[in-house]
């Protein structure tokens, strides 16, 4: 049976390197602060929000959270970035994605300061990111590779296959893994709708990272005797036994795929804490840097 690799005590150590560099900006009259934009009422976006507020009040970072109608005009975002973008008080920025149609995501994440970006989504800390330069990095591709180092998951040299090739995690997860880089250094296949067989490329991966969005779409048959595998998915799916009558799910056929792999990440329980550790380093990074 695989190890599985909890998100708990990983985002825990991170929290703990927190909150020293947190008490060291206290010192000097600062604290952290981040603001979260959520426009509409998207369940899903709602709970994520809800989370982050509370990460940063168990850190003690100030935190605001700016609810819009889904109706929003793309002026009146621009408007409220902008007023942030000047806060003093704020250190981070963080739309809460996605945003309802008509309004463009790439235009409102180009808005905000790229010093600001704690999200890692903006152009400017994209293009810094895959030149290997330091910036803020999109915290669930830090999440995972903070996971691997704690873990002790060394990607250098091995074969990774990514499957999911959005902004926020396939890109720039495949980026990282394969920069020149004692954390990365791996080799990397980088998976989508369009690719002809995945199982093949699957079946050939030491470290298998599904991030599709696709409920358990990941079968036994599709993995690795002895790989690891990381499960980024989260959808809620129907069940009958639960409470609401939903639960989470990823997108790894967990209890199978557990069989044959060595080590793999639970849903929930895994890399969604990460995710917000590194959303709170990123907002205490910010502080530290801005003047
Ligand atoms: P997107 O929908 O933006 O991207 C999904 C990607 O998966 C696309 O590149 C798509 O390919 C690919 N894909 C979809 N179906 C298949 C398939 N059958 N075979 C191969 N590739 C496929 O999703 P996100 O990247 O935003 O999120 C992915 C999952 O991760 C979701 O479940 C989301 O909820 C979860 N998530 C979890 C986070 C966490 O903190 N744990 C954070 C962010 C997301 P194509 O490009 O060709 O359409």
């Amino acid at each position: 049976m695989a190890e599985i690799l909890y998100g708990k005590p990983v985002a825990d150590a991170v929290k703990a390197g927190l909150r020293s560099r947190i008490a060291a900006l206290k010192e000097k009259g600062i604290q952290p602060g981040l603001a979260v934009l959520l426009v509409g009422e998207d369940p899903a976006s709602c709970i994520y929000v809800r989370n982050k507020g509370r990460a940063c009040e168990e850190l003690g970072i100030y935190s605001e959270t700016l609810r819009l109608p889904g109706d929003t005009e793309a002026a009146v975002l621009s408007a409220k970035i902008d007023e942030l973008n000047a806060n003093k008080r704020i250190h981070g920025i963080l739309v809460q994605m996605p945003l309802p149609k008509p309004l463009n995501e790439q235009a409102v994440i180009r808005r905000i300061l790229p010093e600001k970006d704690v999200d890692g989504f903006h152009p400017f800390n994209v293009g810094s990111m895959v030149q290997g330069i330091n910036t803020f990095l999109p915290c669930t591709p830090a999440g995972i590779l903070k996971m691997m180092e704690y873990y002790d998951i060394r990607p250098a040299g091995k074969h990774v296959v990514i499957v999911g090739r959005s902004n926020i995690v396939g890109k720039p997860m495949a980026n990282l893994l394969c920069q020149k880089s004692p954390i990365a250094n791996a080799t990397v296949t980088l998976c989508h709708t369009a690719t002809e067989n995945l199982k093949s490329h699957t079946l050939q991966a030491d470290i298998l990272i599904a991030a599709a969005g696709v409920p358990a779409m990941i079968r036994e048959d599709m993995v690795r005797e002895g790989a690891v595998v990381i499960d980024v998915g989260v959808n809620r799916v129907p069940d009958a036994a639960a409470r609401n009558g939903t639960r989470l799910c990823g997108d790894v056929d967990f209890d199978a795929v557990s069989r044959r792999a060595a080590a793999i990440t639970p849903v929930p329980g895994g890399v969604g804490l990460m995710t917000i550790a590194m959303l709170m380093q990123n907002t205490v990074e910010a502080a530290e840097k801005q003047p």
